[in-house]
């Protein structure tokens, strides 16, 4: 008797048009994933099937915990569709359950002879004979038993288990993903893949005045974020000069409001590059001067991407629950300086203006150290299954 995964798809089997290609990308998502596993996974339109050595299951179930776009599995046990077999299956697994329980059974294969009805009141009265200390609860049971009945096989099962949900990683085109050491950004990363989107990741690093170990942290925050994707790009960009250009330049007010600026232009230029349709942060509406609706909305307009901001609406406690989940929590707060950390003037402007910062920016030769600087941006590929050792990258 073998053991098989059954995985239900969920959200996407909503969109009709599309399901051929999500399918699809999930199963490719699943083969990349479990690779170095001995499994094998079919398809169709409704589930996946996955057959796997006994002594991995364990291994597997947490590999599928990480795969978006799978709505619930069941672990089931796959038999012949003769009735003697059914039934003996059928007491094997109820004998370890204890409280109420039902019997369901789904009849695909018409040719079998007792109708799911019969069937299931059948097999409920022989495990309550052979079981006393269970009782049958239609409404709410503790254990519900399906009965899958197939043309070849049936499919024995009782627990079913959530997936993450989502969709597949790849049935949206790309975004780049603005990633600092914060808790934010992370978690606007892990909330992008889950809508399918594939991702780059941009950071800006400011050394000597930010460490290598700031771009550790971002780079081990990248690694966890690959759990959910296979491998992430993440561009590096060398942020000094014109950090140091606008501390001298400009008006100290502004020098956050120019430095994002400076930021949102970077990333766009980076993201065209890259064939990324859209850029993605962690911005969060409110939680510091340079994110009021004002501030984002003259920082925004120096680029025609669309901006996605995952956690613009959260609070903070929802985005460290999130933070959590995925692992980001502990290493976001190891006390490292941002780039956005340095330089931060007394008073940032909460409403600045933006013929302000144009006439600022007019001390600065912007086209020109954007271009530079994008030039000047190495890039890593930072895989899930390898060790990533990035020394030789100053
Ligand atoms: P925190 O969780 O402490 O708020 P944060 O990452 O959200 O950290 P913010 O200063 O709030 O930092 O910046 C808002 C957003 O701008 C970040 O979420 C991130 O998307 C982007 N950002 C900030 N600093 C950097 C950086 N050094 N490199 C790349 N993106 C950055
Ligand atoms: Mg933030």
């Amino acid at each position: 008797m073998e053991r098989v995964v059954l995985i239900k798809y969920g959200e996407l089997t909503t969109k009709k048009g599309n399901r051929k290609f999500f399918v699809n990308t999930l199963y490719q998502n699943m083969q990349k994933k479990l690779k170095d596993d001995r499994v094998k996974i079919s398809r169709d339109l409704s589930r996946m099937y996955l057959s796997f050595a006994e002594e991995d299951l364990d291994k597997i179930l947490k590999k599928l915990n990480e795969i978006f776009g799978i709505h619930c599995y069941q672990v089931a046990y796959q038999i012949n569709n003769e009735i003697e077999t059914i039934q003996k299956q059928a007491l094997e697994i109820m004998k370890e359950k204890t409280g109420t329980f039902k019997v369901e059974t789904k009849r695909v294969n018409k040719n079998f002879p007792i109708p799911s009805l019969d069937f299931s009141r059948q097999i409920g009265g022989l495990i309550l004979k052979n079981n006393p200390h269970l009782t049958v609860d239609v409404h709410h049971p503790d254990t519900t038993l399906m009965i899958e009945i197939l043309d070849q096989v049936t499919y024995l099962y009782t627990d079913k288990v959530m997936g993450l949900g989502g969709y597949p990683v790849g049935v949206q085109a790309k975004g780049m993903l603005m990633l600092s050491g914060g808790i934010d950004s992370p978690v606007s990363g892990y909330l992008a893949l889950k809508r399918g989107i594939q991702l780059e990741a941009v950071y800006f690093e400011a050394i000597p005045h930010t460490s290598i170990e700031a771009r550790n942290k971002v780079i081990t925050l990248t690694k966890k974020l690959t759990k959910y994707t296979d491998s992430i790009k993440l561009h590096i960009v060398p942020f000094t000069e014109i950090q140091e250009e606008i501390y001298k330049k400009c008006n100290p007010e502004y020098g956050i409001t120019i430095m994002r600026r400076m930021m949102y232009r970077i990333t766009e230029k980076l993201a065209k590059r890259n064939k990324a349709l859209a850029i993605i942060n962690g911005e969060s509406i409110g939680q510091v001067a340079s994110q009021t609706l004002a501030s984002m909305s003259v920082i925004n307009s120096v680029i025609n991407m669309p901006v996605i901001r995952p956690v613009a609406c959260f609070d903070k406690l929802e985005i460290i629950e999130i933070a959590k989940k995925i692992d980001t929590y502990e290493t976001s707060i190891l006390p490292y300086e941002d780039c956005c950390t340095i330089f931060v003037p007394k008073h940032p402007i909460i409403h600045p203006n933006e013929k302000e910062c144009i006439w600022n920016e007019e001390k600065l030769d912007v086209e020109n150290l954007v271009l530079q600087t994008v030039e000047n941006t190495k890039t890593i590929t930072i895989r899930e299954q390898e060790n990533n050792e990035f020394e030789n990258l100053l």
